[in-house]
């Protein structure tokens, strides 16, 4: 029976043109995109840059945190025990972030804030990973991962924007003149 089907074109023509069909969609089923970042994309977002174009403004530890959510290891980061006065910006497009007026020591091993400078700047999702439930911060802009956001901060806000270090970018108030 199969020879006998083999020998028959027009049923041949239907045979490949069915296997072509499958060749296709497989074809198309299997280029799936190389970031899973794309899902974050927002109309909000100015700065859209491919995977390849971040890493090559970004370290590996920045690509890996604003670009693929990690987490830097806690007590680790440059900005968890810093206090100087002057302002936080994302490190992957420069927006304004936070000021360090709203900083403060929480304890939990990355930089705190208790409020953003301007919280237009961030976009905020549901995170449900990792078996918990938690509002991830991203910056607006460039939808880089900043951290996350809980609610046992301190007054006025209540709030604790916790952020990775590599996320940030400080660059301090300018200097009062001194009069002599
Ligand atoms: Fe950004």
């Amino acid at each position: 029976m199969h020879k006998l089907i083999m020998h028959i074109p027009v049923v041949n023509s239907i045979l490949f043109g069915i296997l072509f069909i499958l060749m296709s969609a497989f074809s198309a089923c299997s280029q799936v995109p190389e970031s899973t970042n794309t899902e974050i994309k927002t109309n909000a977002m100015t700065v859209n840059k491919t995977d390849d174009e971040w890493r090559k403004t970004l370290t590996p530890m920045q690509f890996n945190v604003l670009r693929q959510k990690g987490t830097e290891r806690p007590f680790t980061g440059e900005y968890d025990d810093f206090f100087e006065e002057g302002d936080y910006y994302c490190a992957a497009c420069g927006t304004l972030l936070f000021h360090s007026s709203a900083k403060y020591n929480s304890g939990c091993g990355w930089p705190a804030f208790f409020e953003p400078s301007d919280s237009t700047n961030m976009l905020f999702k549901r995170d449900l990973s990792h078996g918990m439930i938690r509002t991830e911060v991203m910056c607006a802009r460039c939808g880089g991962h900043l951290g996350h956001v809980f609610d046992d901060g301190p007054k006025p806000t209540g709030l604790r924007y916790c952020i990775n270090s590599v996320s940030l970018i400080f660059k301090p108030s300018p200097k009062e003149e001194k009069h002599k």
